[in-house]
C-alpha cells in the first residue's frame, strides 16, 4: 500500500488547510517542526475556495458593473452597458484556483506532508493519532482547523437543496441570476450576497430576525447602511420571524411574521444566511472526551482543548467566525507549543462586510463601551466633507471612535463607506497599540486621503474637529 513506505511520525499534525490551519502549518515548518496537514476537500478551506475570497472576486465585477451607472458623473461615456454572468462566475472561480494553487506551493516550499482525505482521531500516546484512510499520523501535537459550515434550519424549511434554496456555496456557482431572491440573514454573508445579486439586477429581500440589519455592527452604522442599501433598491423585513419556507416548482415561499402580522413573500431563490456550526462530526472527538459546545471544540485561551496534545483553533473553537482570527489563533497555539512568547491572543479583531457600500469595524460600539460603564467619547467624520471623497464621487458614510472617557484609548472604531474595509487596519494597529486620543491626533495622515476622516473623528471626540 502507498501509504506504508511514508514516515508517519509528525511533531504535529494540522486537520483542515483554510486560512487557520495552513497559516499554523507554514509557521510550525518555519519553527524547525515535521509537520503533516491532512484536508478532505481543498487546499485552502472555505476561505479561499467557497468564501472570503470567491465572493471578493464576483463583488468586484458588481462595484465595477456599479460604477457604470455613474460614469456621466466623471465625464465619460460608454456605448452599451452590460455583462457576462458565466464569465463573472468563471473569474471568482479562477480567483480561487490561482489562490489554491499557491497553498498547494506553499506547502511544498516549507515541506509540509499534505495528506488528502477526511481525518479520524483515536487514542495516542503524547496526542491522538490522526488516521486518514490507511495511514495512522502519530504527532506529538495534533491541531484541529476544521472549520464551519452554513447554519441550516430544517425545522421551519431552511435547509439548501441547491435548486431553490441556497447557502453560500450555491450563491458563488449560479447558473443565472435570479430575478427575484430572498436572503434569509443580514450578517455579512446575507449582506454581500444581496448587495452582489441587488447590482446585477435581482429584486432582492433581506429578512433579519433582529431589530436591525448587521446586527453587531454599531447602531449608527446598522441604520446607514440600511439607508444606503435602500437606495440602492435593496428591501428589508426587520425585524421578521421565518415561520415557513415551502419550496414549488417556480420557487420559494417565505412566510414571515412581522409586527404581529402574518406575511408571505415569493421569490425564485431564498438564500439562507443565519449564521454557522462548526465541523465537529465524524472525527471521534466525544470518544476522546473533547468538550463541544453549540457545535463548537471548548478550549482555553491558547487552543487547548483539555485533551492531551490536542488543540483547536479558527471557527471550529468558536466566534468571531474570521479568516484572520484562524490564522492569528493558529500561530499564537504553535508557537506556545514551539515554546515562544507568541503575540497577544487578545489582539483586537475588526471585522469587514464588502458590501456597497463597505463597512468596517473594530472594538466597542458605542452602546458595548457605554453598558461597560467606559463614560465614552464619541467621534464623527462623514466622507462628505473629505476632499479625496468628493473627488472620487465616493461620499457616502462615516467613520465613528470611541475613546474610554477616563483613560482617552481608543476602544472602538467603526466606518462606513467606500473602501473602509482597506482603512481600518489603521485603527487596528492603534489599538493593538493601545493608543490613545493623543496619538491618533498627533499622526499626521497623508493628504488628500479618505483615510483623513479617521483622524478628525478622532479629532471630533475630543471638540477639535478642524473641516466641519
Ligand atoms: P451571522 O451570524 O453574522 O449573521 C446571521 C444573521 O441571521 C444574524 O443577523 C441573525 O440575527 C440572522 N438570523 C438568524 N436566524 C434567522 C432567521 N430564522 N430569520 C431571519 N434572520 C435570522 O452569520 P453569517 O452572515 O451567516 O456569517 C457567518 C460568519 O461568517 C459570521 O461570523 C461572519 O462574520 C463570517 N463572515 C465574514 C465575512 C467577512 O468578513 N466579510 C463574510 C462572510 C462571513
Amino acid at each position: 500500500m502507498a501509504g506504508e513506505a511514508k514516515d508517519d511520525t509528525f511533531d504535529v499534525v494540522i486537520i483542515g488547510s483554510g486560512p487557520g490551519g495552513y497559516v499554523t502549518a507554514i509557521r510550525a515548518s518555519q519553527l524547525g517542526l515535521k509537520v503533516a496537514i491532512v484536508e478532505r476537500e481543498l487546499l485552502g478551506g472555505i476561505c479561499l475556495n467557497w468564501g472570503c475570497i470567491p465572493t471578493k472576486a464576483l463583488l468586484k465585477s458588481a462595484e465595477v458593473y456599479e460604477q457604470l451607472d455613474h460614469l456621466a458623473d466623471y465625464g465619460l461615456t460608454v456605448e452599451k452597458r452590460g455583462f457576462d454572468f458565466a464569465k463573472v462566475v468563471e473569474r471568482s472561480r479562477r480567483v480561487s484556483a490561482q489562490l489554491n494553487a499557491g497553498v498547494a506551493f506553499l506547502m511544498k516550499k516549507h515541506k509540509i506532508e499534505v495528506v488528502m482525505g477526511a481525518a479520524r482521531l483515536e487514542k495516542g500516546q503524547a496526542a491522538p493519532t490522526v488516521v486518514v484512510g490507511d495511514r495512522k499520523l502519530t504527532a506529538r501535537h495534533v491541531i484541529l482547523a476544521t472549520g464551519a459550515r452554513a447554519r441550516t434550519i430544517p425545522a421551519v424549511g431552511l435547509e439548501p437543496d441547491g435548486e431553490q434554496v441556497w447557502t453560500y456555496r450555491e450563491a458563488l456557482v449560479p447558473k443565472s441570476v435570479p430575478k427575484t431572491l430572498i436572503v434569509i440573514g443580514s450578517g455579512a454573508i446575507g449582506i454581500e450576497f444581496a448587495s452582489f445579486y441587488r447590482a446585477l439586477g435581482s429584486d432582492v429581500t433581506v429578512i433579519e430576525a433582529l431589530p436591525r440589519i448587521l446586527p453587531v455592527e454599531d447602531e449608527e452604522v446598522s441604520k446607514a447602511a440600511h439607508k444606503a442599501f435602500e437606495k440602492r433598491g435593496l428591501k428589508f423585513r426587520v425585524p421578521a420571524n421565518v415561520k415557513r419556507l415551502t419550496r414549488s416548482k417556480s420557487g420559494v415561499s417565505v412566510e414571515i411574521e412581522a409586527g404581529g402580522k402574518s406575511e408571505t413573500l415569493e421569490a425564485e431563490v431564498a438564500i439562507v444566511a443565519v449564521g454557522i456550526v462548526g465541523n465537529v462530526e465524524d472525527m471521534g472527538l466525544e470518544a476522546l472526551g473533547v468538550k463541544i459546545e453549540r457545535s463548537h471544540v471548548v478550549t482555553d485561551r491558547h487552543g487547548a482543548t483539555g485533551v492531551p496534545g490536542l488543540y483547536a483553533i479558527g471557527d471550529v473553537a468558536g466566534p468571531p467566525w474570521l479568516a484572520h482570527k484562524a490564522s492569528h489563533e493558529g500561530v499564537h497555539c504553535i508557537e506556545r507549543i514551539a515554546g515562544l512568547a507568541p503575540a497577544n491572543i487578545d489582539s483586537p479583531i475588526p471585522g469587514c462586510t464588502y458590501s456597497t457600500p463597505q463597512i468596517a469595524s473594530v472594538g466597542l460600539t458605542e452602546a458595548q463601551a457605554k453598558d461597560q460603564g467606559r463614560d465614552p467619547k464619541v467621534g464623527r467624520f462623514p466622507f462628505r466633507v473629505n476632499g479625496k471623497a468628493i473627488a472620487s464621487g465616493e461620499t457616502d458614510g462615516f467613520v465613528k471612535t470611541v475613546f474610554d472617557g477616563k483613560t482617552g484609548a481608543l476602544i472602538g472604531a467603526h466606518m462606513i463607506g467606500a473602501e473602509v474595509t482597506e482603512m481600518i487596519q489603521g485603527y487596528v494597529i492603534a489599538m493593538t497599540c493601545e493608543a490613545t486620543e493623543a496619538e491618533l491626533q498627533g499622526a499626521v495622515f497623508p493628504h488628500p486621503t479618505m483615510s483623513e476622516a479617521m483622524h478628525e473623528a478622532s479629532l471630533d471626540a475630543y471638540g477639535k474637529v478642524l473641516h466641519v
